[in-house]
């Protein structure tokens, strides 16, 4: 597979890349840390000159983990990679959508 560059990732926040390579991307994003670093790098830039990038994002909810990923998160149990992963999509992208789902998992477990 192609090295993720920073164009790369910049294509995939305005989401202008074939499904093919979306999925790749996705599929890097979640298991590499480096490219995680190299996405928030890439999504500080493009916020400084456009407003709208973590918006598109977070609209698209492109990287959404499910209610079950969001679960074990809530429990701290399973992959660290993806757990990692989890904390970064809430915290890092801040998406609303899951802060709310995880919000309503941790009402569910009182
Ligand atoms: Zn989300």
């Amino acid at each position: 597979m192609a090295p993720i560059t920073r164009e790369v990732l910049r294509d995939y926040l305005h989401d202008a890349l074939p499904d093919v390579e979306l999925a790749a991307v996705e599929r890097a994003v979640r298991a590499s840390t480096e490219v995680r670093a190299l996405l928030e790098e890439v999504m500080a830039q493009e916020d400084r000159g456009e407003h709208t990038v973590g918006a598109i994002w977070r609209r698209e909810r492109v990287s959404c983990p499910t209610r079950d990923q969001l679960g074990g998160y809530v429990l701290e149990a399973g992959d660290p990679e993806l757990l990692e992963y989890v904390r970064f999509h809430l915290e890092e992208i801040g998406c609303p959508y899951c802060q709310a789902n995880l919000d309503d998992l941790k009402r569910l477990r009182q």
